[in-house]
């Protein structure tokens, strides 16, 4: 059911993402041995139009193959398929991230392989766990964390010291692995940008050295840890479009044109998403899938307005990306020095 490979295919490295599926399938996992024996996992290409993952290690690959890894390396392709033809998905298709082992995951035959592969990844004393991907929107580089320990946070700084910790969406790689070794997701920015990749491909030639993730001398000197405590979506069956205040209005909801450069940045009170007649637009929810919208926006003479000051991150300005996921998430910054405090806040309230 899961294809292994313990070599890379000849002249693989060579493919771009959108030609990968001449030579392997979707799910297909390759061990390539190193060194130091226990291995990091990388996840590449879950959705299909994120293709910065595979140039990254790409370049790893290719500066490394020739005098062998510093440590095993397992890599897993995700939607191979999708990525033939530059989609997130095909529309037959779950979100292959989504279905992970987690709370109250659909019982298919993707949500089975990846159940599969999560049993296999739990028996081979992992490393550590990263999987790549990239935003539909202007977002600086930043990985997003299931867990507040020091292993977890160590090994997003590898990578960035901007970092966001996040328990919702159900059915994520990260989340499921971080139940057995430390694991993050990375976003690096917009696909097919040299600057994601070159950060990508530091962070894994980083990674890959490093002996131990309880201690990495000098690198958690500034982390800029963002709490994610809602996702905002277009309420379902609303029509809307990208676009002005000033324009025709056939539309029911305008979502602002250039929203996503408050992606990270202290957005006020008052901040306007939009422009509506009649209803609010958006539903915006807790980590739980709790309503909270009329706590988080107003909306005041035809305008979508925050209603409490908040950090918005991961907003997309792509259609079908809201359709399918959501239209951003909000956040609160956490100091470093409270850490302690909200990971007991956290356990009181998976406890209740
Ligand atoms: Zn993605």
């Amino acid at each position: 059911m899961v294809k292994i490979l313990q070599h890379l295919p000849e002249g693989l490295l060579d493919l771009p993402a959108s030609e990968l599926h001449t030579r392997i399938g979707d799910h297909t996992l390759i061990h390539l041995d190193g060194k130091i024996k226990r291995p990091v996992f990388v996840s590449i290409l879950q959705h299909g139009d994120e293709h910065t993952g595979w140039d990254a290690l790409r370049d790893y690959l290719r500066n490394h193959l020739q005098h062998g890894l510093p440590r095993n390396l397992i890599v897993l392709f995700g939607n191979i398929q999708a990525a033939a033809r530059n989609v997130r998905k095909l529309p037959d298709q779950p979100d292959f991230n989504r279905r992970w082992p987690g709370q109250r995951i659909p019982d298919d035959a993707i949500a089975r392989r990846l159940r599969a592969i999560t049993e296999k990844m739990q028996q081979a004393n992992l490393f550590a766990s990263v999987d790549i991907h990239n935003n539909s929107g202007r977002n600086p580089h930043y990985s997003g964390i299931n867990r507040l320990d020091k292993p977890f946070l160590n090994l997003a700084s590898l990578f960035s010291s901007r970092m966001i910790y996040f328990t919702s969406p159900d059915g994520i790689q990260s989340s499921a692995f971080s139940r057995f070794c430390p694991a993050i997701t990375v976003e690096s920015g917009l696909s097919g940008t040299a600057d994601g990749r070159e950060q990508t491909h530091t962070f894994l030639e980083l990674l890959m050295t490093q002996t131990n993730l309880e201690h990495v001398p000098g690198i958690l000197e500034h982390p800029e840890i963002y709490r994610v405590f809602a996702t905002v979506k277009v309420r379902p069956g609303t029509r809307f479009r990208i676009g002005e205040a000033d324009q025709s209005r056939e539309s029911a909801f305008i979502i602002r044109k250039d929203l996503d450069f408050l992606n990270f940045q202290h957005a006020d009170a008052g901040t306007v998403f939009g422009w509506a007649d009649g209803d609010m637009p958006l539903l915006v929810q807790d980590q739980q899938g709790r309503d909270i919208t009329e706590d988080w926006f107003a909306l005041k003479h035809g305008r979508v307005q925050l209603r409490q000051a908040a950090v918005p991150a991961m907003i997309t300005q792509k259609t079908q990306a809201i359709l399918d996921d959501s239209l951003c998430y909000l956040m609160q910054a956490v100091h470093p020095n409270t850490l302690n405090q909200i990971t007991q806040e956290i356990t009181q309230e998976e406890i209740a």
